[in-house]
């Protein structure tokens, strides 16, 4: 049976192009979405045309049910769960003195306690398993801060440390827990900003060019791989050379 991989807010942007990725590892994967069906039906289509497997499975990561079932049917269909990417985010931007507690709320809801849904409710398999590869996608403004996203940026430096926190945690059961920390990426999400901005932002990226979803996709596929089988309670930044540590 082939190796199972979940990758939560799959039906677009680097969620999308993870899940490609893995399936071209070899991975059945589950194409988690929030709302948006039709396109993670049309990312499962892709796979499947490849001759890979996939299906799509709607939950809201930020509600712990909802997690607890989708991680029973994975392991009532598949019996086994390899890999998880913890990649579904949104923002909900504003300037401190304007931001509604309810927009702080809900972005620390879904970026960082849904991480933490998630990791919770597949520990147990993969401690069973003895052996698993637990991925989050972080942010490079985790590291930076970033001025209009006090929301968003303390659920990414949360993600960078409940990263670490895990990787401890899980270490003795062979269980790798690792972060990738995007820069700028062309995805619906970035699309918003004006162009005013995005030409501010390439200027700071010494390769001088945004990042495609493909790059986040190819450093998730290593960490997933067993080449990466000594890196724990890491944070990859994949940015252009926009943040170097
Ligand atoms: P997109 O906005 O393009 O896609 C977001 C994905 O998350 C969609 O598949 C969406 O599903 C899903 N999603 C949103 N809310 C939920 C939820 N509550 N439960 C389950 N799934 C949900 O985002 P990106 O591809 O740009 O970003 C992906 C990740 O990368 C995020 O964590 C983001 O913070 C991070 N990142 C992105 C950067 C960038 O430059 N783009 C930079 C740094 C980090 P649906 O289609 O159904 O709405």
């Amino acid at each position: 049976m082939s190796k199972v991989a979940l990758v939560t807010g799959a039906s677009r942007g680097i969620g999308r192009a993870v899940a490609l990725r893995l399936s071209e590892d070899g991975y059945t994967v589950i194409v988690n979405y929030s709302g948006n069906k039709e396109k993670a039906d049309a990312v499962v289509k892709e796979i499947e045309a490849k001759d890979s497997e996939a299906e799509s499975y709607q939950c809201q990561v930020q509600n712990h049910d909802e997690v607890k079932e989708m991680i029973k049917h994975i392991k009532d269909t598949y019996g086994r769960l390899d890999v998880v990417v913890n990649n579904a985010g949104i923002t909900k931007d504003t300037l401190l003195m304007r931001m509604k507690p309810q927009m702080f709320e809900d972005v620390i809801n879904v970026n960082l306690k849904g991480a933490f849904n998630v990791i919770q409710n597949v520990s147990r398999m993969m401690i069973r398993a003895k052996s698993g590869r637990i991925i989050n996608i972080s942010s490079i403004v985790g590291s930076l801060g970033n001025a209009g996203q006090a929301n968003y940026v303390a659920s990414k430096a949360g993600i960078d440390g409940l990263t670490k926190s895990v990787a401890r945690e899980l270490a003795s059961k062979n269980i790798t827990v690792n972060a990738v920390a995007p820069g700028f990426i062309e995805s619906d999400m970035t699309d918003v900003l004006n162009d005013d901005l995005k030409t501010k932002m390439l200027e700071q990226i010494p390769l001088q060019k945004f990042g495609q979803a493909e790059d986040i996709a190819e450093a998730v596929a290593f960490l997933a791989s067993d080449n990466a089988r000594y890196i724990t309670g890491q944070t990859i930044h994949v940015n252009g050379g926009m943040y170097m540590g």
